[in-house]
């Protein structure tokens, strides 16, 4: 008789989903929730949907308090290594701010 106690217990997590650290509230999550920003090495600072660019890259909560909490952290700029340009700025106001549902009811159905 075989023993077979000690199989299955084991609940080892694919790596299907890479987790990044947000710069703003500091919580490891999926890429897919999160935004990532990046430097290229001519210290060109933009957003990077796709998530393909080279380069030294951040991320951030696709949320306006995960923008404001980086902000006010200067987060991005530690993670960069660089200052962020306005022009960034304006485009992760944008892109976070501008697509979260400001001022809508909390729910919905
Ligand atoms: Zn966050």
């Amino acid at each position: 008789m075989r023993d077979n106690a000690g199989t299955g217990g084991k609940n080892a997590r694919p790596k299907k989903f890479p987790e990044r650290k947000c710069v703003g509230c500091g919580v490891m999550d999926g890429k897919k929730s999160m935004l990532r920003v990046v430097r290229d090495k001519d210290g060109d600072v933009s957003l990077d949907p796709s998530g393909k660019r080279a380069g030294r890259g951040a991320y951030i909560h696709k949320e306006a308090g995960c923008l404001k909490t980086a902000r006010k952290k200067k987060s991005l700029e530690r993670a960069l290594k660089c200052r962020i340009p306005d022009k960034v700025r304006d485009l992760l106001d944008a892109e976070i701010i501008g697509s979260a549902d400001f001022g809508a009811p909390p729910e919905k159905t």
